[in-house]
């Protein structure tokens, strides 16, 4: 569940990006402005900065931006079989997995990873993860000793010691147990009681009335009654219906997405009798002690309604419908470690049917995938090694510096802010903890079982693992938080915010190109990982991150005058992407996405102005490629959102995801911007053009 916690707080920058199929209309060739005069011209290296080539020259920046940088590429582009989008992000994961995958086999031949250190044992962890024959030869079988506790329950009391023995190995029925910086107050480590399992990826699937959704639902059902078939359960059908009718009622006591955004809805401290009266089905110090936890006096129970819904199908349901439910939790989150026909019954539903996937993953994919969550901060040590020289780390050091102080100056000149909230944003943004490349200290595995013995299961290593990362969790209670931990790994291309810590983080990962190139000019990697960058800090002032303070407390630093100028303007991105279809009938979830929007609109405004007192304090490289840095900048910001996407997996990306389909990334804030305009003489009439009165403007 601290999982799911992090999935609501840390606000990721850029995990999901979109890109579709745009119209081809053709129009005049390029109408680019001519370029004020410039002192030189440069020329980069082949094969660095922006590629020519995968521009649509014959669409004006001003109709469309996004196909004006990308068209070439996606029309010459397929997306690969085992990917439902394509593009910057996914090609450099490709690159990044190819390097995993070499520096595990090295690490496996290398004699000086010892038995037990870190690095062998994520050698181990792969190695018995790609035995595709001893799964097969084990069918089910790994998952034996769970659902054998299933089957003992002889009372809907004993209930709650299998939910104990489960929660502590990384399963997620019904309800679940987390440690994470109490939101308000962020120097202790607060203890949280999360709501739990539903297959299917949001609750609002369980309460549609749409075609789509009915359909889905379905679909999910067949899928659940197929599973239950393969492991050998009679009334394979009629147990599906249960399933999906429990999982229903429990997600219409779930709060929405929108309503999740909101922190204070997610904090509520309750005392343990509170809890035993709340909930009495569960005597909480009992499953506190079998969890292993201390005794506590007070949980944050995340979603009261869900826990009383919870409560309310206890009672209800047959102890026979609580098994069968428990029972589909086991087989769902267990089926990508099993045999085959469960990997593929797997695949078949969460992504061929919900994403149009259309072939499964190689099986070294899946496995580096999974061992990232169990060791990864092993791999990072053996990924930094060959993936990030030292220089590297202080380039973008030196940008993030640069970027932070065009925030601050940013904050000075807003026109809409009293001078007492300014100063405390500035405050919030003085304190701003930077993290770059990999922690200073890496993760300690010596606890961590891994059995690459004869009697080894790829999923025991994987439950091993699960409740390593608990019990390690667990140990953080009644001690000061530790601000130096990363909730990244250094081979992940992503990058995120943490209101928590007050802290952005930058893995090795997303350093790379095309975000990053220390061969590039300035402007290239301003548009890129400078407007990540940009994108991260402005999540501290997002419609989530605003509501922390410096010291990373959820607590109230605005004035009512400035918040509701504040809600105003927020108001106004809401409706800029409500307003964008990217399918027939699918609009974008403008207050779901608003967060990230806000990151996108703050992040390249801020990087512009970095790269503008960078230009200050250095030559100015003039054209290249006959373009001037501006407009490098934005084609450079475009090109980090190129992709394509499979139709299903857009639909869902939309109802699931907090980013904005990718195009919409690259020119939302664009239309909101002067500085765009004027670098390619954007003019009244043009499509991307919007009169200022519409502009939105708030960092
Ligand atoms: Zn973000």
């Amino acid at each position: 569940m601290s999982q799911f916690l992090r999935g609501l707080l840390f606000t990721a920058s850029v995990t999901v990006i979109g890109g579709c199929a745009t119209n081809t209309t053709t129009t005049e060739p390029t109408a680019t402005a001519a370029p004020e005069p410039m002192p030189k011209e440069t020329t980069l290296p082949e094969g660095v900065g922006i590629n020519l080539s995968y521009m649509d020259t014959t669409v004006s920046p001003g109709e469309d931006f996004f196909r004006y940088v990308n068209g070439n590429w996606i029309d010459q582009t397929e997306i690969p079989g085992d990917q439902g989008r394509w593009g910057s992000f996914q090609e450099l994961r490709e690159r990044n997995n190819e390097m995993v995958l070499s520096v595990l086999q090295e690490a496996s031949a290398n004699p000086k990873y010892v038995d037990g250190s870190a690095e062998r044992k994520a050698a181990e962890f792969y190695r018995v993860g790609m035995d595709s024959s001893r799964a097969e030869q084990q069918g089910v079988q790994p998952l034996q000793p769970m659902l054998e506790r299933v089957k003992a329950l002889k009372t809907k009391k004993a209930l709650q010691d299998f939910l104990a023995y489960e929660d502590r190995r990384g399963g997620d029925a019904f309800y679940g147990f987390g440690i994470f910086p109490d939101l308000k107050n962020s120097k202790v480590m607060g203890a949280y009681l999360g709501a739990g399992g539903l297959g299917l990826p949001d609750r609002d699937y369980y309460v549609k009335d749409d075609t789509k959704s009915k359909e889905t639902r379905k679909a999910y059902e067949q899928h659940i009654a197929r599973m239950f078939e393969m492991m050998g359960e009679p009334n394979a059908q009629k147990k599906a219906q249960t399933v999906l009718a429990m999982e229903t009622r429990l997600a219409q006591k779930m709060l929405t997405k929108e309503e999740q955004r909101n922190p204070y809805n997610l904090y509520h401290k309750r005392s343990i009798a509170e809890l035993n009266k709340m909930v009495p089905s569960v005597n909480w110090q009992k499953y506190l002690a079998d969890i292993g936890a201390p005794s506590l006096d007070t949980l944050i129970v995340m979603q009261p309604k869900y826990m009383e819904a919870y409560e309310k199908m206890v009672k209800e349901r047959s102890l026979d419908d609580l098994k069968t439910y428990l029972n589909w939790r086991l087989i769902d989150g267990a089926a990508p470690f099993l045999s085959n026909q469960f990997v593929q019954a797997n695949f078949d539903f969460y992504s061929k049917y919900l994403r149009d996937v259309q072939e499964m993953s190689p099986r070294w994919k899946r496995v580096i995938n999974v061992a990232d969550g169990m060791i990864g901060e092993a791999i990072g040590k053996l990924y930094v090694d060959e993936a990030f020289p030292p220089q590297a780390k202080q380039q973008a050091m030196e940008m993030v510096e640069n970027i932070k102080e065009a925030f601050g100056e940013r904050i000075r000149n807003l026109e809409w802010m009293s001078d007492s909230t300014k100063e405390k944003a500035l405050q919030k943004l003085s304190t701003f903890t930077v993290k770059i490349g990999y922690p200073d200290e890496w993760r300690d595995y010596s606890d961590l079982q891994i059995n690459a013995g004869d009697s080894a299961s790829y999923l025991a290593n994987v439950v091993a693992g699960n409740e390593f990362n608990f019990q390690r969790e667990l140990d953080k209670l009644g001690k000061p938080v530790d601000r130096t931990e990363w909730g990244m790994t250094p081979q992940t291309v992503n990058a995120y915010y943490n209101p928590l810590f007050n802290e952005i983080v930058f893995p090795a990962g997303i350093l790379q190109p095309p975000f990053y190139d220390y061969r590039a000019d300035a402007a290239v990697n301003y548009g890129g990982i400078g407007a990540v960058i940009g994108h991260e800090i402005s999540h501290g002032f997002d419609d989530q991150g605003s509501r922390f303070d410096a010291a990373g407390n959820l607590m109230n630093w605005w004035s009512e005058e400035d918040f509701s100028q504040f809600n105003s303007r927020t108001g106004e991105l809401v409706n800029q992407y409500s307003a964008y279809q990217p399918m027939d009938s699918v609009f974008v979830n403008g207050k779901f996405t608003l967060g990230e929007n806000i990151g996108d609109l703050g992040g390249i405004n801020v990087a512009y102005d970095g790269l503008q007192r960078h230009l200050q304090e250095n030559e100015n490289p003039g054209l290249i490629d006959g373009l001037t840095p501006e407009q490098r900048f934005f084609i450079s910001w475009a090109t980090i959102w190129r992709t394509k996407y499979r139709p299903e997996f857009l639909r869902t990306q939309v109802l699931t995801d907090p980013h904005s389909p990718a195009m919409y990334r690259a020119n939302g804030p664009l239309v909101n911007m002067q500085a765009f305009y004027d670098a390619f003489d954007i003019k009244q009439g043009d499509p991307m053009w919007r009169p200022e009165s519409e502009r939105v403007n708030i960092w």
